[in-house]
Parts: C-alpha cells; structure tokens; sequence
C-alpha cells in the first residue's frame, strides 16, 4: 500500500561522451512502479542557471514525485543509487552527479526559494548542504558532489507558476553514436498540425529540424508543447527509422524565461546571472570580427556592452540597426568583465521600447541653381560644380532618416535558444499560477 510521499531531486550524471540525466529517470520511471511506487506528477526536467560556468551541457536536473509504501523505502534508494552508478559517466572528469532524497507532501519554502536561486543565480554546494542537514533529507554525491545542488534544485522547483510539457523518446543502446534516423517529412508535418502548441520542432529560418539533438546521448528527439496530451499527440505524428527502446513525458520550466530576473539599475548586474535590464543605446552598433554586433546601454548607475553573436540570426540583424539614444530592454547572460572591459550581456532577447530619431548630416542645396552642394574641407564652406558658386557660411542640414526598426520584441533564432527561452509562439500561452496537473493515461512507456 502507496502512503509516504518522496522527491527522489537527480542531476550532473552526463558528460560530453555518454548519458543523459533525463534517462537515468525515464529508466527509474519503470524501475520504481515496478516497486508499486505511484508517481504523483511527471517527472519534473528543470533547467538550471544557463550561464554558469561549470554547468553540464543543458544544466538540467530532475525530481521524480512518488507516492510508495514505507516497506521498500530502503529498496527504492538502492534502486535510485544504481541506476545512477550504472548510467553516469563517473569517470569522466566534471561529470559529478548528486541524488537527493527529501520525505515529505510539502515542499518547504526555503527549498523553493532555493531552486529559483538555482536557476536564476549562482548557489554554492555549502548552501545546499546545509539545507539538507536542516530539512533531514539525505544526499548522495559522488566525485566534486556538485550534482547534489540540482539535485535540491529539481526538489524545490515545484513548477507551480508557468511551465511546459516534453516528451523525450530514447534510442535502442545499440545505436548511441550512430546517426539519428528520423523521417523528416513527417517532423515538418507534425510541426504545421500542432505549432503554436507544440514549439521549437523546427528553425524556420533556416528550415531545419531541432528535435533531434547532436553527440552520443541517448535521446532520439523530444518534442515540447504546452500540454501532456499535445506532446503525445505529436510524438504519434513522428516516424522515428530506427527502433524506441523508451519514452516519457515531462513537465518543465522549458520556455519560460525562469532563468531571467530584472535588475533595476545596471550597476546591479552580476557575472553568470541571466537578467532582464534597461537602457539607452548610448554607442552606434558596431560589428566585429567572427561576425557578433556589439552595442552600448547605459543607465545614470553603469554602462556595459551588449553582444548578439552571429548564430542569433534575426537578433543580431535587428541589433545592428540600433542608434545612439534608443531606449531598449536587453535579456540574457552576464559575462564577466575581462581586464579593463565592460561587462557584457549575451543577448537573447531585446525589447525596443523607444527609437530615436536617426538623423543624417548632408550638404545644402545651391541657393543660385538648386544643385546639391560639395563640401571644400572642415568649416570651409561649400562649392557649386553647377554654377562655380561659393558660400562659406552655409551649414550642413539636418535629415531625418526613416528607422528600419519597429518597437517590439526580438527573439534569438530558434537554433540558438536556450532551453529555457521563451519562445515568440509562447507569449500569450502562459500558464497562470496554480494551473491543475493531471497524469493522462499513458504518459511513458514501458
Ligand atoms: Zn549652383
């Protein structure tokens, strides 16, 4: 008989040759019903603070909900511990996986505030374990035990406020590796029967599928939506070419912008923390080599740089148009500052609030002939090639030039989104605080 409650918080058990957090609970999905554990949520994928340094490739950690019977409690944890042994890559130096598990229906406060520091900041393992000595849970660490941060992290995310849904299909062990064989066609027809519900299937700028990742990890695709039943839905329109050992859905901060937290004055920023900030462009655009556009912003409290690299396509296209004076609202990471620089905001997103005029200074006309005028050098006046006439007093004369931006919002391409962007199809589909969970039949499969 199911009665006690358990957060079983997973994370850091990849590297850049092997495995996937993600797995290693889609396996113990299967793994712990067969223990009779009920799962009382998805298993929650919550992506931490992109922007720090020493993250694993999507920084994402995991927390399976279970309702069990206090009888195999002892072999619920052995069977966590081993699959983490099993699939993690320990060896591989960074890799440093972390299991926490916290007995409890509720989620203490401090832990949720302790997640969002996670994915919005920088927290230190001393803080986590010192949360966990005070809450009596208990943790598993393995090499730095760096891991054990997520791991109270995906505890403490209870996804109450926005969130999305992903259902991830797992390739045969076989294949790890080996090309991913997936029907395209059928990706691009799933895409226009359930966009804007689903999102992120495919870069439209380039026409190309984002579903399927890149390395030796075990995923095949995974496709995100707004609801359980989309995703599915969606996942059934996909003709995978080789064989799906496995697949889950998950319930996610993905496309939400959790990561991003507004700072009032630019002073305030911090390195490694992704922000919203404010401000008036107060250099020209200028492009440099290896092809990013960097700007300046500044408030009365700072000035930092503001870089959109090459692969944020129509983001560094619309950055490059930017003057002097423009009053916008820039979204994403802090760099820290290297020598005498600035610090630098790696764009996501910008937000133009107000253009400035863009004016242009250009010879007058000759008063005589109506002939543009040429210019004889620096304050010394100009000369009619029409009619040989001479005028030192004339000046140049302002004009205004038409902007070739609008106000709005602009958006990295989809192929360099992060995890947790949010997307321009999600605005207007957030999920209200609160919004009900429910497990729909079938939401994993074995
Ligand atoms: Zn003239």
């Amino acid at each position: 008989m199911a009665s006690a409650l358990m957060h079983i918080g997973l994370d850091d058990t990849d590297s850049t040759r092997k495995g996937c957090t993600t797995y290693v609970a889609a396996v113990l999905v299967e793994e712990l019903q067969k223990l009779g554990a009920e799962f009382t949520d998805y298993p929650n994928l919550v992506r931490l603070n992109p922007n720090v340094p020493w993250k694993t490739r999507g920084n994402g950690a995991l927390c399976l909900r279970i309702k069990y019977d206090e009888n195999v409690e002892e072999k619920i944890k052995e069977t966590v511990i081993s699959a983490v042994e099993e699939f993690a890559d320990l060896t591989f130096r960074g890799t440093d996986p972390g299991i926490v598990f916290f007995k409890g229906a509720k989620i203490p406060r401090i832990v949720k505030f302790f997640a969002k520091s996670t994915i919005t900041g920088i927290v230190s393992l001393k803080e986590a374990l010192k949360l966990i000595k005070r809450l009596k849970a208990e943790a598993v660490g393995y090499n730095s035990y760096r891991g054990i941060i997520g791991g109270l992290a995906a505890i403490g995310e209870t996804l109450e406020e926005d969130h999305t849904y992903e259902i991830l299909a797992y390739r045969a062990p076989e294949n790890y590796g080996l090309k991913r064989l997936v029907d395209d066609a059928s990706i691009f027809e799933m895409d226009r029967a359930t966009a804007p519900y689903t999102f992120n299937n495919v870069d439209s700028e380039k026409r190309r599928i984002i579903i399927t990742p890149r390395g030796p990890d075990p995923i095949l695709f995974g496709i995100r939506g707004e609801t359980p039943e989309i995703v599915k839905k969606a996942f059934a329109m996909v003709k995978p070419l080789e064989p799906v050992e496995r697949w889950v859905i998950f319930r996610t901060n993905q496309g939400t912008d959790a990561h991003l937290k507004r700072v009032k004055m630019l002073c305030d920023l911090k390195p490694h923390h992704p922000v919203i900030a404010r401000g008036v462009v107060s250099t020209n655009p200028k492009v440099v080599p290896r092809r990013h556009v960097i700007f300046q912003i500044k408030d009365e409290s700072a000035v930092v740089d503001c870089a959109a690299y090459e692969p944020t396509g129509a983001l560094r296209k619309i950055a490059r148009k930017l003057v002097a004076g423009d009053f916008v609202e820039v979204y994403g990471g802090v760099r820290r500052p290297t020598g005498n620089c600035l610090s630098t905001i790696n764009l996501e997103k910008i937000r133009i609030l107000r253009l400035a005029p863009k004016v242009l200074y250009q010879n007058p006309i000759c008063p005589n002939c109506g002939k543009r005028l040429k210019s004889m050098g620096k304050n010394k006046g100009f000369r009619c090639d029409a009619c040989g006439s001479r005028f030192i007093n004339l000046k140049k004369v302002e004009v205004k030039v038409k902007r070739e931006v609008r106000r709005g919002l602009y958006i990295t391409s989809t192929r360099s989104q992060r995890h947790l962007t949010k997307p321009a199809a999600r605005y207007g589909m957030e999920k209200p605080r609160g919004t009900p969970v429910r497990l729909i039949d079938g939401w994993h499969f074995p």
